[in-house]
């Protein structure tokens, strides 16, 4: 792959008229939008040695409207890429969740003991912008507060972007890191058009919180099923607390805000929230793609390949998705360097097929389970069933954290020896080789 310097192109802008000047990159890899999936992404590949140029249209320490989980499986990724949670500031480990069903039972599930952490919280604004400072250490060329606003396969087979700044950006590959709206989609019309997410979801910061609501808890309420609403303890008595709802369920998403006042009412989660809680800052929502495989993971020709949200990663039974944006940057990243600057239809064929292997049949197990778990006797049949037998209360918490992936009976082929019993992330980060 070329290794070109930043060229100035002279453009004619008509005939006699004065020269206008171009400024023009050019890199192996163009990464488009800097969050979990486009930072993993560009970290895998400039730790492979490739150029990579990420741009994002924010500028870091950016928001993103998330409930701030951390999962085992996002925090094992983390934990690859070399992230070191003292960078993050609010970084919060947990030990179990509370979970409450639509008839009233509370059970506490725990998570192993360790070592390593199964669970975490941590702020959106402290977490990205950690990871983006690991792409930025890894060798990426990282460009911020600048927009792609335009995209094309040239027939030479580079991508060649339009950034918002005038210039342009030229690869032989480009990772659509996005996020939901994927405006590289768009440009590219990779479609599909008019595509408003699975999941809509919103969440509001509190401060001032009571002890309990120093656990993590996930409500399932009646009117809210298949979706759930949370609260994730941070530092200093703040918690993230939200709500996920999918699109086709009965609530509809104008009255979310009606929703929102009712549901801060409710006795239980008034309880947890305590009597000196105060809002900080304002709800926000933002929809959740999920059922990934429904959307091209890939277009032109291999040339550019679709992660995290804009691959629409995110996991259909939760609306969590920084796992598999992390996951998804990565597996992207590990199919361009195995195929090379010459061959993006091997790249394209090796993305689909990792990504079928890793995350397909968790997210088709998932879709399963939304659908029972979107009728009242699906929401309050499985908690008791979960907590009948000490197989139950033990691995529950990790299954759904995916410590191990959820769907690993039906695919053999990720099962290794001792897998259940993994230690959690950052148990022995100083020791273990990040490829
Ligand atoms: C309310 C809510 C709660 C959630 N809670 C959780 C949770 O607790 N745990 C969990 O795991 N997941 C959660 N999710 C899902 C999670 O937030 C996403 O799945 C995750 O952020 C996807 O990461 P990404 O890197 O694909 O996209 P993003 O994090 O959205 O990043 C996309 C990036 O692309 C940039 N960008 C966009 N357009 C352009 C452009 N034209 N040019 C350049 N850059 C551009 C953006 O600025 C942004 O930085 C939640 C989502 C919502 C809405």
């Amino acid at each position: 792959m070329s290794h070109n310097a930043t060229v100035v192109r002279a453009e004619a802008s008509g005939l006699g008229a004065p020269r206008r000047a171009t400024p023009e990159r050019s890199a192996d890899v163009a990464v488009v939008g800097a969050g979990p999936a486009g930072a993993a992404a560009a970290i895998h590949l400039a730790r492979c040695g490739r150029k990579v140029v990420v741009v994002d249209r924010a500028r870091f320490p950016r928001d993103k409207c998330c409930g701030d989980g951390l999962t085992s499986l996002a925090l094992r990724h983390l934990d690859h890429l070399g992230l070191d949670p003292a960078a993050v500031a609010s970084w919060t480990p947990l030990d179990g969740v509370r979970i409450r069903i639509p008839a009233g039972v509370e059970h506490r599930f725990e998570l192993p003991a360790g070592p390593g952490i199964y669970a975490a919280v941590a702020r959106r604004m402290d977490l990205d912008a950690a990871v983006v400072e690991l792409a930025r250490i890894a060798g990426a060329e990282v460009i911020e507060g600048t927009a792609v606003n335009a995209a094309e396969v040239l027939p030479d087979g580079r991508v060649q972007l339009g950034l918002s700044d005038g210039s342009v950006l030229s690869a032989w590959y480009a990772v659509g890191a996005d996020g939901m709206w994927s405006p590289l989609r768009k440009l590219l019309g990779a479609g599909p058009a008019g595509y408003l997410g699975d999941w809509h979801a919103a969440r509001q910061y509190f401060r001032r919180t009571g002890c309990e609501a120093r656990q993590m808890w996930v409500w399932f309420e009646g009117d809210m099923l298949p979706g759930y609403a949370w609260s994730f303890p941070l530092p200093g008595g703040a918690v993230n607390v939200g709500f996920g709802i999918h699109r086709r369920a009965e609530v509809p998403t104008g009255s979310m805000k009606a929703l929102w006042a009712d549901f801060l009412s409710r006795p239980h989660v008034a309880r947890v929230l305590g009597p000196y809680a105060e809002a900080d800052g304002p709800l926000k929502a933002w929809p959740i793609p999920t059922r990934i495989g429904t959307s091209p993971l890939v277009a032109g020709g291999g040339r550019v390949l679709f992660v995290g949200d804009a691959a629409r990663a995110g996991d259909t039974m939760t609306g969590e998705g920084i796992a598999q944006a992390l996951e998804t940057g990565q597996l992207a990243a590990a199919a361009i360097v195995s195929a090379g600057a010459g061959a993006p239809a091997v790249a394209g064929r090796r993305y689909r097929l990792t990504v079928a292997g890793g995350l397909l049949a968790d997210d088709l197990l998932a879709r399963g389970f939304s659908r029972v778990m979107a009728h009242a006797k699906g929401a309050n049949g499985w908690l008791p069933i979960a907590i009948k037998t000490a197989f139950g209360r033990r691995e529950f918490a990790p299954w759904m954290f995916e410590h191990y992936p959820r769907a690993l009976p039906a695919t053999p082929y990720r099962w290794r020896r001792g897998i259940l019993a993994e230690p959690g992330a950052f148990a022995a980060s100083a020791s273990r080789p990040l490829h």
